[in-house]
């Protein structure tokens, strides 16, 4: 089997930008889990699904149809039924409906094996919550990022911005709160790191000097 480094850690650390940069540094493949709940909490949202009824919700799972393309900057795009969804699901509102549906353990078991499937030659670059302890517990390498809580609530109100989304930063932060809160608190995978990851705090720190800390440890 190829190689997996994986990237777990709370909402808005960066963990999306340093996997990307590690798998681009690397030539690997790259897998943004949380990207795959946010697709089925919009599709079940858009489908007018009731959240309560749990199979339903496993089945949007089951049956995203959904392609990752890298554009022309480097970044990623998302289609979804063939529709660009790349700006709409990095909403908070997209992000609170993914933490609803991630907590279902039938969703949890439906999108298992579309993660696993990711883990093509010659390697694989994987961030998300638990990506080190459920999904690629056998990953050469586990990196957890944390910052805190007002560093992270900063740093997705200038992605949101960037990508034209308007929010105001102290309702953010609440909302980013609650979403940590849930993803922590919830009794299936929740966000803790793996025995064996290294940790990372990136408070301080700026995305070069992550990704260069980040890479001592490929090295080795
Ligand atoms: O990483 P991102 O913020 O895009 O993830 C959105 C939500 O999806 C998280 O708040 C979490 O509830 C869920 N998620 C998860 N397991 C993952 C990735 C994301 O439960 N591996």
């Amino acid at each position: 089997l190829s190689p997996v480094i994986t990237v777990d850690g709370p909402s808005g650390v960066g963990k999306g930008t340093l996997a990307m940069q590690l798998a681009d540094a690397l030539g690997w493949h790259f897998l943004d889990s949380g990207s795959l709940y946010r697709l089925t909490g919009l599709s079940a949202h858009n489908q007018q699904i009731d959240f309560a009824n749990h199979q339903q919700l496993a089945d949007v799972a089951a049956h995203l149809d959904v392609q990752f393309l890298r554009d022309s900057q480097g970044g990623l795009q998302i289609l979804l039924a063939s529709e660009d969804v790349t700006a709409e699901i990095r909403t908070e509102q997209v992000g609170n409906l993914a933490s609803q549906v991630a907590p279902v353990a039938e969703v949890r078991q439906a999108l298992f094996q579309r993660q696993r499937d990711f883990q093509l030659p010659p390697g694989l670059v994987a961030d998300g919550r638990d990506m080190g302890t459920v999904v690629f517990p056998g990953a050469e390498l586990k990196l957890f990022l944390t910052a805190s809580a007002e560093e992270r609530a900063k740093r997705r109100y200038i992605q949101l911005k960037e990508k034209g989304v308007d929010v105001s930063i102290a309702r953010l932060a609440e909302e980013v709160r609650q979403r940590d809160e849930r993803d922590t608190n919830r009794s299936i995978a929740p966000l803790c790191p793996a025995d064996d990851a290294v940790m990372i705090d990136s408070t301080e720190m700026t995305i070069e000097e992550v990704f260069e800390s980040a890479m001592t440890y490929v090295r080795d």
